[in-house]
């Protein structure tokens, strides 16, 4: 029986062994991770967060041949294949702070490794990671076991999941992408990952290159993605400027067949864990290779995005005649998108600390977020104007305004007559993400500001 071993139960690693283990009942998967309070969560009701259909994954195998585990060393001695999905966050001292990627859990991993291992093993980057990462972290292995004759083989084999839909792109992936060594020894490891995804992945989609075209195609992707949000966003505000609307742009340009649809919706910004970090990460390997250019432009991304918040902020306060201080707000959603728990760079993050910066008192409601969460997002030591609120209605009552800041289903569907006659007149509504009807909200009376669109129509 193969043995597999997950080394990091985040928000990557729980669901991707989950659903191997899921996909492959004859595979023995072992999920570890030093963080002894997110395996008792991974082991018991409550998981340690939010995405649809894990849980219902995780309880089909655990017991079985899934198993979560702080005992690191001893499934990863016992592993025949070990995927890492440790956290690659941002250096934040040192050279290349706030840019490069900080590999000291990927080092402290490859080194475990090396010191329990006893037998070859297959060794897979599932973090997202720089750029020839594969070539240090087969140094650290190969000279910290070189007296046991143990051979290693590295593939990259990055994540595409999106958060809130993690299990269906891990169900049904639009591509796996297997990058190895391209001698006999690298493809016969390149197989037999294959094999495993051959369980239920399509061998069409099923993509093989080279060890950097692999790792350097993850960071291009999250790049692409977040380009693509902020062109949408930049072509916003010139609506805003022009009297074009953005929902009508969006639209035209999807129609074209060489652009298509998706990921063209205006908003307040992108968030989450990887789109700043991995383009940051990518911006200092151009600079590293003397292409400051070519940095400058993917620089440009992060900018518009950072704009794009400020911008918004300074609507809400503009348009509530240039002042919040003392004014409730009530804000809908802190996850940095819907069907999450994860608020990491949330925008909603950036959106409250600017209206507490201009004094505003916020009222907060998230369908899945805990009070905890933001208190630890926003630093609220001292900050005594922000309620965390059990529902909508009551995150509006007596509010001034109210901004929507993540496109829950369920913002769409409350009832805005009520929530009109909870507020303070004039009522403002400012639609970070664009799921509200504007006509009908205007009908009942609000005022509104959607993203892209002009202010009174
Ligand atoms: P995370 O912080 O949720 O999880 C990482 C886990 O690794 C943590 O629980 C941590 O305790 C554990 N860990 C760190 N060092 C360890 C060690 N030496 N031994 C055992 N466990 C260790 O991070 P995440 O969101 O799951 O992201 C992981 C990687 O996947 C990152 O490189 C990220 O860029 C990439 N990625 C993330 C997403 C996403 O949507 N979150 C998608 C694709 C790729």
């Amino acid at each position: 029986m193969v043995k597999i071993c997950g080394i990091g139960a985040g928000y990557v690693g729980g669901p991707t062994m989950a659903v191997i283990a899921l996909k492959c009942p004859s595979i023995e998967v072992a999920v570890v991770d030093i963080s002894e309070s997110r395996i008792s969560a991974w082991n018991s009701k409550k998981l340690p967060f939010y995405e649809p259909g894990l849980e219902e994954v995780v309880n089909q195998c655990r017991g079985k041949n899934l198993l979560f585990s702080s005992d690191v060393e001893k499934h990863v001695y016992e592993a025949d294949i070990i995927f890492v999905s440790v956290n690659t966050p941002t250096k934040i001292k040192g050279i290349g702070a706030g840019k490069a990627a900080d590999l000291t859990y990927w080092e402290s991993a490859a080194r475990m490794i090396a010191d329990v291992s006893n037998s070859d093993k297959i060794v897979v980057e599932k973090s997202t990671v720089p750029v020839r990462t594969a070539e240090a972290i087969g140094k650290i292995l190969s000279e910290n076991s070189k007296s046991k004759g143990i051979k290693y083989q590295i593939l990259s084999n990055p994540e595409f999941l999106s958060e809130g839909t993690a299990i269906q792109d891990l169900l049904n992936p639009d591509r796996v992408l297997i990058g190895g060594n391209q001698d006999p020894q690298g493809l016969d490891a390149i197989q037999k990952l294959k094999d495993i995804y051959a369980y239920w992945v399509p061998q069409d989609r099923i993509i093989t290159t080279n060890l950097w075209s692999a790792e350097l195609s993850k960071l291009a992707d999250n790049a692409f993605l977040a380009q693509r949000i902020s062109s949408i966003n930049a072509m916003s505000a010139l609506c805003e400027a022009t009297g074009a609307e953005v929902s009508q742009v969006s639209l035209a340009l999807g129609k074209n067949t060489k652009i298509g649809p998706k990921f063209l919706n205006a908003s307040v910004g992108f968030g989450g864990s990887c789109f700043q970090k991995d383009i940051m990460n990518l911006v200092y390997i151009c600079e590293s290779n003397g292409l400051t250019q070519v940095g400058n432009y993917w620089k440009e991304v992060i900018k518009v995005n950072e704009y794009q918040k400020s911008r918004f902020v300074h609507r809400v306060v503009t348009s509530m005649f240039n002042t919040v201080s003392g004014k409730k707000i009530g804000i809908l959603g802190f996850a940095f998108k819907k069907d999450t728990s994860d608020t990491r760079k949330s925008p909603a993050i950036d959106v409250c600390k600017g209206l507490l910066g201009d004094n505003a008192c916020l009222s907060i409601y998230d369908p899945r977020v805990t009070e905890h969460q933001i208190e630890k997002e926003l630093c609220m030591d001292g900050v005594e104007c922000v309620n965390v609120v059990g529902d909508a209605y009551e995150a509006t009552r007596d509010a001034h305004g109210l901004c929507i800041l993540t496109e829950w289903d369920e913002f769409k569907t409350i009832d805005y007559q009520r929530v009109y006659q909870n507020m303070e007149k004039p009522a403002f509504v400012f639609d970070g993400r664009n799921i509200l009807d504007v006509h009908k909200l205007r009908e009942i009376g609000f005022i509104v500001y959607s993203i892209g669109n002009p202010l009174d129509q």
